[in-house]
């Protein structure tokens, strides 16, 4: 048996996965408004699990940000009261386990490498493509966290091969300008429709005014499939991965697995790309899974 916990902005999730990755137990709690209640709502889902399924061994936690490899502390995450707290600390205190911790591309990542889409490829690079654009680095079934905790975080590298409309306008809320989070997220696609059409639809309605012959939103679509290629074939430059595995809000959009691999030969250094790209096995319990598997 293994135990994951995805600590997510409005919700917790805690499983009980068997060997086989069936799920044992599963549970959902919000997520309270301070770091001492959420400790002690963990340990209360903890404790009922272990209740249930006689499972008292370690567990793995999905948490957003990320954990400093210089002081253990929590940063960068957007349920901000973690932020500065040792968490993975914390909580083996509290739950008298032992714990790890990972963010919730690498937990897409491993969950999509060992038992999803990725299953049987030696590299795999996991994307998550939602309000925000994460990645996460899997090579012979381990995670790769890198030396400084940030492997196969592209979103905030900038858009590579930027043509002359894509250089104004992009801040990031990193500080920086013109990264890829601010071209390849939900939010992107949904600002460059908003600018040119004046409305406000999200990237479903987008995809099916597109069918419907709305122009601006075939354009916006075919300018993000475009930057998507760009990014990829970054990574595929890079690190060459045997497959990509998109994850996200975006990730539903199935032209994107028709229209985007065409578009990496104008990009990738290679005349043969043998990359392959493809939606999730798992959606949104790919949180829990990954983290269950932490401990594998
Ligand atoms: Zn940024």
């Amino acid at each position: 048996m293994r135990c994951g916990i995805d600590v997510g902005g409005t919700k917790i999730e805690i499983a009980i996965l068997a060997d086989n990755g069936a799920f044992l137990c599963r549970e959902r709690t919000n997520t309270p408004d301070n770091y001492k209640e959420l400790l002690d709502t963990i340990k209360k889902s903890v404790d009922n699990s272990a209740k249930s399924t006689g499972y008292f061994g370690p567990v793995g936690i999905c948490m957003p940000g990320s954990v400093s490899k210089h002081t253990g502390l929590i940063q960068g995450a957007n349920t901000t009261y973690l932020n500065g707290q040792n968490f993975q600390k914390d909580l083996q205190a509290t739950l008298n386990r032992s714990v790890r911790l990972s963010n919730d591309a690498n937990c897409f990542a491993l969950s999509e490498a060992i038992e999803g889409s990725g299953k049987g490829y030696t590299v795999v690079f996991g994307v998550i493509i939602g309000t925000g654009c994460g990645g996460g680095i899997v090579a012979n079934e381990q995670l790769i966290t890198g030396a400084n905790s940030i492997a196969g975080e592209w979103g905030h590298t900038p858009l590579p091969w930027p043509v002359e409309n894509e250089f104004d306008n992009h801040d990031c809320w990193c500080g920086k300008t013109g990264c890829l989070e601010t071209f390849i997220s939900g939010s992107a696609l949904m600002k460059d429709y908003e600018q040119i059409a004046g409305i406000k639809k999200d990237g479903q309605e987008i995809v099916v005014a597109s069918e419907n012959g709305d122009i601006v939103a075939e354009a916006v679509l075919q300018a993000v499939e475009d930057r998507i290629a760009r990014g990829l074939a970054m990574i595929i430059n890079i690190l060459d991965p045997d497959i990509i595995v998109l994850g996200g809000g975006l990730s539903n959009i199935n032209r994107f697995y028709k229209n985007i691999p065409g578009k990496l030969h104008g990009y990738v250094f290679s005349d043969n790309i043998s990359t392959k790209l493809t939606k999730p096995k798992y959606g949104d319990s790919s949180g829990v899974r990954g983290a269950a598997l932490l401990f594998k």
